[in-house]
């Protein structure tokens, strides 16, 4: 990263219906499926401000974000992709609250959420083989991209550990981490 890196200015936008679709595709790859009765077919119910799927098979109404981590959000698709993007800099709750613009609690529910899938992606593929090991803090880099006060007061470096799996040329195959952060 260079030294003119800015977090804020990296983020990039999403328009609302463009985060449906990819929810949908990721959700439904193969199209819409009932998931009680496997039913191919739906009646669109533009009900309060999501968007329901109706089965025309058995009625049973669900949504993008049924079973998800954003099930039951009343937080525009939009900032949960922004807050996705944001993932990968470890920030704070105070400082993704400012980013996307929610409460202190908002942010800090969508960190702890998306946390807790990407952590269990990670139980699902334990490291394996030869691993490579590193120990490191986490968020002193920051300090350096940001001047506001907010931000200062905000970020505090944590203890992490990241690994990788090596294949047989001694190369990084996956990797992970396990810290402690503060959110
Ligand atoms: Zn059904």
């Amino acid at each position: 990263m260079s030294s003119g890196f800015s977090i804020r200015d990296s983020i990039p936008s999403y328009a609302e219906d463009d985060c449906a679709e990819a929810l949908f595709a990721a959700k439904w790859p193969d199209g819409f499926r009932c998931p009680r009765c496997s039913h191919a077919h739906y009646y669109d119910i533009a009900s309060r401000r999501r968007r329901l799927f109706e089965c025309r098979s058995c009625s049973h109404q669900t949504s993008l974000t049924a079973g998800t981590a954003l099930e039951g959000t009343r937080t525009p698709l939009a900032k949960w992709f922004k807050a996705m993007y944001l993932m990968q800099f470890g920030i704070s709750a105070v400082l993704l609250a400012e980013l996307i613009c929610v409460t202190y609690k908002t942010a800090w529910l969508i960190n702890h959420k998306l946390r807790h899938v990407i952590g269990e992606q990670d139980r699902a593929r334990p490291l394996e083989g030869s691993l490579q090991l590193l120990g490191e803090y986490y968020g002193y880099e920051y300090h350096r991209y940001f001047s506001d006060k907010l931000v200062h007061g905000a970020l505090k470096p944590q203890p992490i550990v990241i690994g990788a799996s090596l294949d047989a040329a001694g190369g990084g195959r996956s990797s992970q981490n396990e810290g402690r952060r503060r959110s």
